[in-house]
Formats: structure tokens, sequence, C-alpha cells
């Protein structure tokens, strides 16, 4: 056997190992839930050049690679929902398992849709991380003046106003924004992805 056959097998599609082996990085999905405005995004634009300045590759799953793709045809039903987080729980665990670390930035309001992402993705390979901000807060900010839409009715089933947002039960990380500049934020992350 040459060395690094096992990684490099010539006759089989390469696995994890030789992924991560290339990369010299581990695959981890970090998994944000919290209110439409609660700083997902935010938060996952700085994670990702913080892990990029340490030559870490990263990919952000949220609403705008998603929702207007592959998902382009679901809607906010409580099906819907469900069918959203399975595809995306299934593109993240991909990319995971090609050893990228995957920031994935999505309301995921109800522990049921957050227990399937992480029954797909494999706990050992999934930090939840609770966005936690106050829905008057996420409602003043109105970054994408979605809040006001759906207190005139203009959108439906809206989380915070006319549709649950559950708190998260169990998170392995909950990020108070209130108190956490966004960089603080990042350095809680990373401490706790890099101990993983
Ligand atoms: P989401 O992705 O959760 O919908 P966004 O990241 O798009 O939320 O919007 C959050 C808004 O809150 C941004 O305008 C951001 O600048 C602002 N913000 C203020 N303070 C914080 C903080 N400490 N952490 C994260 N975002 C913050």
């Amino acid at each position: 056997m040459q060395p690094n056959e096992h990684l490099f097998p010539t006759d089989k599609i390469r696995g994890r190992e030789a992924k991560e082996y290339l990369l010299k990085q581990k695959g981890i999905a970090v998994w944000m839930t919290g209110l439409s405005g609660s700083g997902k995004t935010t938060i996952a634009v700085a994670l990702e050049k913080a892990l990029a300045e340490k030559g870490i590759l990263t990919q952000v799953l949220d609403g705008d690679n998603i929702r207007t793709g592959i998902n382009s045809n679901l809607g906010f039903s409580a099906t819907d929902r469900t069918e959203n987080i399975r595809r995306i729980a299934e593109v993240a665990r991909l990319f995971v398992h090609c050893g990228v670390v995957t920031i994935c930035c999505f309301v995921s309001p109800t522990e049921k849709l957050r227990r399937t992402a992480k029954k797909i993705i494999g706990a050992s390979d999934f930090v939840e991380v609770y966005i936690k901000t106050a829905l008057a807060v996420c409602e003043e900010r109105d970054v994408k003046g979605l809040y006001a839409k759906a207190r005139k009715g203009e959108i439906k089933d809206f989380t915070g106003v006319d549709a649950v947002f559950e708190t998260p039960l169990n998170p392995d990380l909950i990020l108070v924004t209130r108190h956490l500049p966004v960089e603080e934020s990042v350095d809680i992350i990373l401490k706790k992805i890099f101990s993983k």
C-alpha cells in the first residue's frame, strides 16, 4: 500500500478524512438561530473574516443563497419550514464532510426544526448558537423592513409577530447581543469551535 492510500484510494470517492487532510482543517457546522434582525448574518460575516485570517475555509448558508435557490419553491407554512431546514441541513452536512466550517444563519424558530438539523448534520459536528436579541430591539432595527410589513399584514406567519419563536432549550452558546459587541461574539464562537 502506498503512503496515504487509505486516504486517497484510486478506485473510490474520497472520504471526509482525505478532504480534511487536504484542507488541513476539520469540518463543523455553526448553526445560528434567532429572530430576524437578531444579528445572525452580522456575526457570520465577522466570523467568516476571522476564520479566513487564520486560513480556514468557510461557507455561509443563509436565506439569500438558499431561499432564492435550492429552496425557492418553499414558503413559510409549517410543512415548508420543515422541508426548508431539512434541505439546508443536508447541504450543510455535505460541506461539513468536505472539511468546511459551515455557518448556517436561519431563524429556525422551533426546537423541532433545530433538532432535525442537529440529527441530520450529526451532534458531534453541530454547534448551536442562540443569538439572543429581544423582539423589540429586532423590530426597532428592522434591517429589511420586514417587521413593518408583517405588522401591516403584508407578510403572514412572520416569526415574532404572528409565528412563534421557541427559546432554544439547550444551545451550546447563548450570545446576548445587547451585551456583546460583534467581535466578542466571534471570539466566543471561535473558542467553542476550536475546543471541539
Ligand atoms: P439576522 O441575520 O439575524 O436577520 P442581521 O445580522 O441581518 O440579522 O441584522 C442585525 C442588525 O443588528 C445589523 O444591522 C447589525 O449591525 C445590528 N447589530 C447591532 N448590535 C449588534 C451586535 N452586538 N451583534 C450583532 N448585530 C448587531
